[in-house]
């Protein structure tokens, strides 16, 4: 990983400045994840700044979970979030934090501000409460319970704390101001009742804060210095400031907001990624189809081609739309550099190497690491490879006639090097009744393995193979986009229309031996055809999986 990270978006430039001028000797920032999904690949650029921040500027990076909606949330999002964190290399200051472990503070807090006349019990129900709301255009009108006293207020409140009322019956609002131009301004909600379990305070409560009277305080309480989170809460920061403001808080965060991450083909958003998790469109968070950091993980993404997409689309003040062959060039590119090769048979078609003894059995020593690597690191990996007297190669590697269009093929009379293996000319081959070739007789021309042959053999191009005889079956699940529409969401048409009923093949392959002992979650070339990673849960042994992580080259036809 790149100890750069981040250097050069404005938020690290603020954070600098702040650290030169003294403003703080030590930076905190926080990732805050409401546990209501999974996380997706937005979240990831938030966490890649976050963290990075930290890193860069050695301070400090809190994992808070947001926690005021309970009947949303479970503990197998809080359990996945902390995973996936982890898993794209990060780890969180001081234990995991939830925004309910003040609730007590934030219940003082509330009492304190009813006590300073800032804050009063509303009994309009939630439609008449909408309605005195107004709207952009329209100065909102003040409730008719906004002047309650001060003691009416704090014995209301207990009460709902107390569990006396319904759900939505009364309602704790800030005074701030009905005819703000900005709509949260306009007495917001502080606290609501809902009677309903919450993962880590039981039934302790059944009165919950708003998110907007919680992050900033959990922000102050846990000295965040950066608080930095998506646009969309730019029109919240003066409430933000408001309750700094108004609260004895031990310190006064400030927010600063970047544009959210959206890809093209893609949806980002839990709620769309919980409707295809729900409707069993996919067959769950992690499908490898889903943009979630599970689901690239299960397709074979590396955390480092994942913060190297971070990076490489950097962090603005604006919104925009990423292609997602950027985040797929990142994966690519991390993959040539990286994946150790192997080779598997797609559509095997044998070949017979007619001069060769029945039992013949060769064990080929080859280099599993691409020549970059090694170079780089002088690291090597290799495996061993059995060589029979009859192999599978691909079917499309092989005519039954020369042509100058298929110039690199197989067929009779022309010669192929085996990859890794020798040289080797097709002499005849056999059909079945619906004329397809079966089989291809071949004999063995060169005996040193390796180096290309002596000018005279003239191979016309290299194949790879898997010996019939010791290669293992194994399962390929072979993805495409989930979504066939460049913008699902953005149209105003429903996203569930645009699923691509093609996005997954299950098509079986020949594989070398030592794939079938690879380590769930590697990822391989598997030469000339594609990356490919062991499914993280159903690969085994004896009976091999295998996902396709993403093609060799990129397919222009998957963006038109
Ligand atoms: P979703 O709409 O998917 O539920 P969210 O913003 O509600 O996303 P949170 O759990 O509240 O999800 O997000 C935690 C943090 O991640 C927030 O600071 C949020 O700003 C950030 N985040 C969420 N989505 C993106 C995104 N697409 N790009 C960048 N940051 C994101
Ligand atoms: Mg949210």
């Amino acid at each position: 990983m790149s100890e750069t990270n981040n250097v050069n978006n404005f938020v690290a430039k603020i954070v600098e400045e702040d650290l030169a001028n003294g403003k703080f000797d030590k930076i905190i920032t926080r990732f805050p994840p409401e546990p209501n999904g999974y996380l997706h690949v937005g979240h990831a650029k938030s966490i890649c700044l976050n963290f990075g921040l930290a890193k860069q500027f050695n301070g400090e990076c809190h994992l808070r979970f947001d926690d005021t909606n309970p009947e949303k949330e479970s503990q197998e999002y809080i359990d996945a979030i902390k995973e996936d964190v982890n898993w794209l290399g990060f780890q969180w200051t001081g234990d995991v934090r939830f925004s309910s472990d003040y609730f007590d503070t934030l219940y003082e807090y509330a009492i304190y501000m009813i006590k300073a006349g800032t804050a009063y019990v509303c009994s309009l129900k939630p439609e008449q409460a909408e309605e005195y709301k107004g709207d952009f255009n329209k100065p909102g009108k003040n409730s008719p319970y906004r002047d309650r006293s001060v003691a009416e207020n704090l014995e209301l409140f207990e009460r709902m704390r107390a569990g006396e009322f319904k759900d939505g019956e009364h309602a704790l609002r800030a005074k701030i101001d009905m005819a703000s131009g900005n709509m949260n301004m306009r007495d917001p909600i502080m606290y609501r009742i809902r009677h309903v379990e919450h993962h880590q305070t039981g039934d302790k409560w059944c009165i919950y804060p708003i998110y907007d009277f919680t992050h900033g305080q959990s922000d102050a309480i846990e000295k965040i210095t950066h608080s930095v989170c998506t646009l969309e809460f730019e029109d919240h920061r003066p409430l933000y400031d408001w309750y700094l403001e108004n609260l004895p808080v031990p310190a006064k965060p400030r927010q600063y907001e970047f544009g959210r991450l959206s890809l093209n083909y893609t949806v980002t958003s839990k709620r769309k990624l919980k409707k295809l998790v729900d409707e069993n469109v996919v067959s769950g968070w992690d499908d490898p189809r889903m943009p979630t950091i599970s689901g690239m993980r299960r397709r074979g993404y590396t955390p480092a081609s994942i913060r190297n997409f971070c990076e490489m689309i950097g962090v603005s003040r604006s919104d925009g739309v990423v292609d997602i062959a950027m985040l797929e060039h990142a994966l690519r590119s991390d993959l040539n550099n990286n994946a150790p090769r192997a080779m598997a048979v797609i559509n095997p078609l044998k070949v017979v190497i007619t001069n060769m003894a029945d039992d013949h059995y060769e064990d080929i020593t080859v280099e599993s690491l691409p020549d970059s690597l090694i170079e780089a690191t002088g690291d090597t990996l290799k495996r061993t490879v059995p060589f029979t007297k009859e192999i599978f190669i691909d079917q499309d590697d092989f005519k039954e006639e020369y042509s100058k269009k298929f110039k690199k093929k197989f067929c009779p009379g022309k010669r192929i090097r085996l990859r890794n293996g020798y040289v080797i000319e097709a002499t005849d081959f056999i059909k079945n009744d619906a004329g397809e070739v079966t089989q291809v007789n071949a004999t063995q021309i060169t005996t040193v393995l390796g180096e290309d042959p002596a000018d005279d053999v003239k191979p016309k191009g290299v194949v790879h193979w898997v010996s019939a005889s010791h290669g293992v079956e194994a399962e390929l699940r072979v993805y495409g986009r989930l979504l066939n529409h460049e913008s699902p969401d953005r149209g105003g048409e429903d996203f569930m229309t645009h699923i691509n009923p093609e996005s997954l093949s299950v098509i079986s392959a020949i594989v070398e031996p030592s794939l079938a002992n690879a380590s769930p979650e590697s990822v391989f070339q598997f030469e000339r055809e594609g990356y490919y990673v062991a499914d993280r849960y159903d690969h085994t042994a004896t009976k091999p999986v295998f996902n396709l992580t993403i093609g060799l080259r990129e397919d222009k036809s998957l963006s038109q």
